[in-house]
C-alpha cells in the first residue's frame, strides 16, 4: 500500500529553462550553478504528461487542491501554440483538482495572444518589476545590457488594460527607499506586491554588496511598511502579512522566514522535481537531493528525510535559537543562511535588518492593538 509522508501542495514548472534577460542578481544564470545549460529549452507535452500521472497517484492517496505556477527562465519563450497546447493538457489531466494556475513572467514577450489565452484559461499573472526604472534597469538586463524597464511596463499596462490583475515582484534594491518604490508600483495600478530579499549567502554578500551600509535593508523595509500602512487602498505584501502573522502566533504562508517546510517542489524541465530553486545561489547542485524511483510521490516521502530540506531548515545557529525573534524569523530564507563553512547552521546574512524589521513591527503591532500602553511586546 503506497503512503504519503508529507504533502506539499504546490508545484512550480520550468516550463522554459532559458530567458530572454540575463538579470545580474539571477540565481539560475548568474551564481554557482549551472545545471540549467543540461536542461532542454522547454518543457514536453511527454514530460507534462509524467508529471500529471505522478500527481494522479497522489491525489488516488490525498485529495487535495494543487496549485501550479509555470516558471522559467521565461515561460512566454514558448511558442502561443504550444503554450496553450501545455494549459489544455494540464486542465485535461488535473480537471478540478487544479485550483490555481498561474504564470510568472518579466512580461516582455507579452502579445494579444498570450493575453487572449490568459483570460481564456483563467492564468494569474505576476510579472517581475523591481520597483523604479532606476533599480529595475541596474539589474534587469537583456543580453545586450540594456535595461528592459519600458518593455517590462508597455506589457504590464497591456495586461492591465485588458482586465487582468497583476501581481508585482520585486526584488529589493537595498540601495534605495522602500517608500518610494511602493508608490512607484501602486502608480501602475495594482493591488498586490511581492518583495523578495536579495539572494546570497555569507560567502557571496561581500560580492554583491559590499558598499551596502549597516541597515539599508531594514531602512528600506521600514519605509515601505509605514507607507504601505499609511496607505488605506487594500494592497496586499505578502512579506509583511507573514510577520505580523507570526508576531501573532499564526504560521507564515511563505517560505521568506525559516521554519516553515517547503513550500512547493521545483520541477525542471526535463521533468526531474527539485528543491527551493533559490537554494542555486548556495553551490553548484544544491537543489538536486532527490534519489530513488523519480515519482513525485518518493520526491515528497524523501525531501523530509536524513539528508533532506527540513533537516537544514531545523538546523539553527546558537545565535538564532538565543535571539527573541526566532520564533518569528527562524533563522531567515533558507539559502540566505548558507556558508560552505558551516552550511546551513548560520543565521541569515541579513540577520541585523531582519531583527531590526521585526522589532519595529512588534511595536507598530502593539501600539495597534494597546493603543494606551507605552512598552508592549518587546521585553
Ligand atoms: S533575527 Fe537573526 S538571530 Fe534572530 S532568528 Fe533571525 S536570523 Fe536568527
Amino acid at each position: 500500500m503506497k503512503f504519503l509522508k508529507t504533502y506539499i501542495p504546490s508545484l512550480i514548472l520550468k516550463v522554459a529553462s532559458r530567458c530572454n534577460l540575463n538579470c545580474s542578481y539571477c540565481y539560475l544564470y548568474n551564481h554557482l550553478d549551472n545545471s540549467y545549460l543540461e536542461q532542454p529549452k522547454f518543457m514536453s507535452l511527454k514530460v507534462l504528461d509524467k508529471i500529471c500521472d505522478d500527481l494522479n497517484e497522489i491525489l488516488l492517496i490525498k485529495k487535495h487542491p494543487i496549485e501550479i505556477t509555470l516558471h522559467g527562465g521565461e515561460p512566454m519563450l514558448m511558442k502561443e501554440e504550444a503554450f496553450e497546447a501545455f494549459i489544455k493538457k494540464l486542465k485535461e489531466r488535473l480537471g478540478n483538482n487544479l485550483t490555481s494556475l498561474s504564470i510568472q513572467t518579466n512580461a516582455t514577450l507579452i502579445n494579444s495572444t498570450f493575453i487572449k489565452l490568459i483570460k481564456q484559461y483563467q492564468i494569474g499573472v505576476s510579472v517581475s518589476l523591481d520597483g523604479t526604472k532606476e533599480s529595475h534597469d541596474k539589474f534587469r538586463l537583456d543580453h545586450k545590457g540594456e535595461g528592459s524597464y519600458e518593455s517590462t511596463i508597455k506589457g504590464i499596462h497591456k495586461l492591465i488594460s485588458s482586465g487582468i490583475d497583476v501581481n508585482i515582484l520585486c526584488v529589493i534594491d537595498p540601495y534605495t527607499r522602500g517608500d518610494s518604490t511602493y508608490n512607484a508600483i501602486k502608480k501602475i495600478g495594482v493591488k498586490r506586491m511581492s518583495f523578495l530579499i536579495p539572494d546570497v549567502t555569507h560567502d557571496s554578500r561581500e560580492k554583491y554588496y559590499h558598499l551596502l551600509p549597516k541597515y539599508a535593508l531594514a531602512n528600506y523595509l521600514i519605509s515601505l511598511f509605514i507607507e504601505w500602512q499609511k496607505d488605506h487602498s487594500g494592497i496586499r505584501i505578502r512579506l509583511f502579512e507573514d510577520i505580523i502573522s507570526a508576531i501573532l502566533g499564526g504560521v507564515p504562508k511563505t517560505d521568506l522566514f525559516g521554519g516553515n517546510g517547503l513550500g512547493y517542489v521545483i520541477v525542471e524541465s526535463n521533468g526531474n522535481y527539485e528543491l527551493l530553486d533559490a537554494l542555486k545561489v548556495c553551490y553548484d547542485g544544491s537543489t538536486k537531493h532527490h534519489k530513488g524511483n523519480g515519482t513525485l510521490l518518493e520526491f515528497m516521502n524523501n525531501v523530509y528525510n536524513e539528508n533532506g530540506f527540513t533537516l537544514w531548515q531545523k538546523d539553527y545557529s546558537a545565535k538564532c535559537l538565543q535571539c527573541r525573534n526566532f520564533e518569528v524569523c527562524k533563522g531567515g530564507y533558507l539559502p540566505h543562511r548558507y556558508s560552505d563553512k558551516n552550511n546551513f547552521k548560520n543565521e541569515s546574512v541579513w540577520c541585523d535588518d531582519l531583527y531590526k524589521l521585526i522589532d519595529f513591527i512588534r511595536l507598530e503591532v502593539s501600539k495597534h492593538l494597546f493603543p494606551h500602553e507605552t512598552s508592549l511586546m518587546i521585553s
